[in-house]
């Protein structure tokens, strides 16, 4: 092939944001002279690529703006540190049939026993499975909903948390909600019911939840609709961070664990 030709091929692909194409198109045909491939496996190749290429630089677009606190997948969750979790369940969970059923997943269990990794993990899958994603702690999402209400933009703020395909509520319970902040948070739940999934996870077990949005009647409300259509994961076992201290006998497990 001509120089000049290659050099147009590139230069088309580039106007067809073909880049993987573009970068590999030299080495391809060279290999496909090599080997004597036929045309159609040519071509399957270099799309093969293309489309890895792709794939690869959407899904980390769609986890840069899921803004999770960190990136790590299910695959790197020990299940063995954590007998009371099933490990059948989570991966079943991991397939995102419930994104499609409209389910939540309600996550629950003391400080450092991996709720918010579990609903990273989960998150991660649901991006691997097209969907958009978002993550925000039950704190920052009130305190953004607050001030949106305070400056007249709320329902443009609650989009921000309607829009995702799925939503991770971490942390619910960590610290005390007040009753304005309570109805934010019933507010965005009722918009999302039935139609949006949410992942949500607490260190409080539901009948505590009174306490921790303030007022038995809008925590039922709020529970009511969250767990019509829910998983509930209870993770009964050691915090991981102190997994170490543990191990080393420096404190025994029946005593409190006091992280975060
Ligand atoms: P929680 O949200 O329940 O307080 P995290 O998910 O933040 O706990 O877990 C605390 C740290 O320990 C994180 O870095 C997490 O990745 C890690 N971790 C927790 N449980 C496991 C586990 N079973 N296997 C591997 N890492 C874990
Ligand atoms: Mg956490």
């Amino acid at each position: 092939m001509k120089a000049a030709q290659l050099e147009r091929l590139q230069e088309q692909l580039a106007k067809l944001r073909l880049i993987k194409s573009q970068e590999r198109l030299e080495a391809l045909l060279q290999e496909a002279v090599d080997k004597e491939l036929s045309y159609a496996d040519f071509l399957d190749q270099l799309l093969g690529e293309e489309l890895k290429s792709k794939t690869a630089k959407n899904i980390t677009m769609r986890t840069n703006l899921a803004r999770f606190p960190f990136v790590k997948g299910l695959d790197a969750f020990d299940f063995s540190y954590q007998p009371s979790l099933d490990k059948k369940q989570l991966q079943n969970i991991a397939n995102c049939h419930f994104i499609e059923h409209g389910e939540n997943v309600v996550i629950l269990g003391p400080p450092g026993v991996g709720k918010t990794h579990l609903s990273v993990g989960l998150g991660i899958k649901a991006i691997e499975h097209g969907y958009r994603v978002l993550f925000t702690t039950a704190a920052n999402m009130i305190a953004t909903l607050t001030k949106a209400l305070a400056e007249g933009k709320l329902e443009d703020k609650l989009k921000t948390y309607t829009v995702p395909r799925l939503l991770i509520v971490d942390e619910i319970g960590y610290l005390p909600i007040d009753r304005a902040g309570a109805n934010l948070f019933f507010q965005l739940i009722s918009r999302r019911y039935e139609k949006g999934p949410v992942i949500l996870t607490s260190n409080q077990s539901f009948g505590s939840w009174g306490e921790v949005f303030g007022d038995r009647v809008i925590a039922t409300a709020i529970l009511d609709r969250v767990l019509h259509h829910a998983i509930t994961i209870n993770i009964r076992g050691n915090s991981y961070r102190l997994k170490d201290k543990l191990k080393a006998g420096l404190i025994r497990t029946e005593e409190p664990a006091v992280v975060n």
